[in-house]
């Protein structure tokens, strides 16, 4: 076989792999609909090149390389879709639709109205370059993106530039093409279908990088999040306090908030769980809101045990705020039905000091949490301040006595996207 049929019999196997490779990772998240297009783009890049394999035994190939040319055309429409979906969370189906429709119509025209091989492969070139860039454009435009967004729109430029690029060095080489036999061994042909291999591999290989980077920043993100109140779970707090007392460093207060709701095994003893559960998320959602745009890190340690940590507030502000969290909380938890009455929470406050980290600002919050229950709940401890911590309540006498278990934590960074 000759090494120009065989180069044409590859292009559609590659093609079908990379497709059904990104149809399965569309599979794991639906919601990943530019997955689902790039899977589409190599969809059209199998029939596309499986109808230029078709045309080489074929007569009159004339129809046969209009649907080729239009699946090609689609391989650009579909990649760029995913790209466009992704960076700037709509299609831009109404200008690239168009663009692929008048590829239709200029094949018809130079495939049999005024019948010309150059003139038919260039504008298809032409129009599936117009797509491609409208996607870089789009990624070039998304400030969120990374280092495989930018190379993808590399690819895209890079891509349109050979589509344009090709038939003109094509034209210099051989003059216009004049009939479909020359198409496969000639330059034309044999060019059109190494370029298309490299940029489709390298597409599929930034694609499949973008797929699974999100999926594991995905599975990242939902470890380090509670499911019940949407906030970090212990794992989450302390990969985000870590990473931010690092960055404001220890120069800067920081205040840690210890939330540990009262009685709360009668709330689940005499209304059951579920409202024990709709307890937990009231305070999660007073924390939230008390806490707004100030940069605070939250956290769920675990059963009703919640960690505010404050960067940048000083032990006065943040003994301030932790008191109008406890007057709120027993105010809303007024609303939760089937209560009679409110639920309280006890709130321990201590300061970072310059040489300790998370886990001896915790020891100190833990000891003024234990001093409020002591003194009968509902109310907030102030911890020693700055420099004279407190000595730590006898062992056995520390309210939230969990966290002293294994404090260190990943951090991961999440990407996020719209
Ligand atoms: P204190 O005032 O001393 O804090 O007493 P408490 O009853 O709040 O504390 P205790 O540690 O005795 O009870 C905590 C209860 O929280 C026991 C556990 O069954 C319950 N709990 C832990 N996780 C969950 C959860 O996710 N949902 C619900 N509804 N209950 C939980
Ligand atoms: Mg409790
Ligand atoms: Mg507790």
């Amino acid at each position: 076989m000759d090494h120009a049929y065989l180069l044409t019999a590859v292009l559609p196997v590659i093609a079908a792999v990379l497709c059904t490779t990104l149809y399965s990772l569309w599979l794991k998240q639906r919601e990943h609909r530019h997955v689902l297009n790039w899977s589409l783009a190599y969809a059209c890049a199998v029939l596309g090149s499986a109808i230029s394999l078709a045309r080489l035994v074929i007569e009159n190939a004339a129809p046969f390389s209009l649907v080729a040319n239009a699946f090609l055309v689609g391989v650009a429409f579909f990649a760029a879709r995913g790209a466009l979906l992704l960076h700037g969370g709509r299609t831009a189906d109404r200008i690239t639709l168009p663009i692929l429709l008048a590829t239709i119509l200029a094949g018809i025209l130079f495939g049999f109205v005024s019948p010309s091989v150059f003139w038919r492969g260039t504008t298809a070139s032409i129009g599936a370059a117009a797509i491609f860039l409208i996607a870089a454009k789009a990624i070039r435009q998304n400030p969120d993106r990374d280092r495989i967004d930018r190379l993808t729109g590399l690819v895209f430029v890079l891509t349109a530039a050979t589509l344009v690029a090709r038939p003109a060095l094509a034209f210099v080489l051989e003059g216009p093409i004049a009939s479909e036999a020359e198409v496969t061994s000639a330059f034309w042909g044999v060019s059109f279908r190494i370029f298309a291999m490299l940029s489709w591999c390298a597409m599929a290989v930034l694609f499949l990088l973008r797929a699974t980077t999100d999926l594991m920043a995905e599975a990242t993100a939902q470890s380090l999040t509670d499911p019940l109140t949407g906030i970090g779970n212990r794992r989450g707090f302390f990969a985000a306090a870590e990473a931010a007392l690092a960055t404001t460093g220890r120069e800067a207060p920081a205040t840690l908030l210890l939330c540990d709701i009262d009685a709360f095994k009668q709330v689940n003893d005499s209304h059951g769980h579920a409202t024990g559960d709709l307890v937990i998320k009231e305070l999660a959602n007073v924390l939230s809101e008390a806490t707004e745009g100030g940069g605070a890190i939250l956290g769920r340690l675990g059963g009703e045990e919640f960690v505010v940590l404050l960067p940048g507030t000083p032990l006065e502000p943040a003994g301030a705020m932790a008191e109008t969290i406890r007057t709120d909380f027993a105010r809303r938890s007024r609303g939760i039905r089937p209560l009679q009455g409110p639920v309280t929470v006890s709130i321990g406050v201590a300061e970072t000091t310059r040489e300790d980290g998370i886990e001896a600002v915790i020891e100190r919050a833990d000891a003024a949490l234990y001093r409020a229950k002591r003194k009968g709940r509902d109310r907030v401890e102030i911890a020693g301040s700055t420099g004279s911590a407190p000595p730590s309540p006898p062992r056995g006498t520390s309210h939230t006595r969990r966290h002293r278990r294994a404090f260190t934590a990943p951090g991961p960074r999440t990407r996020t996207r719209s």
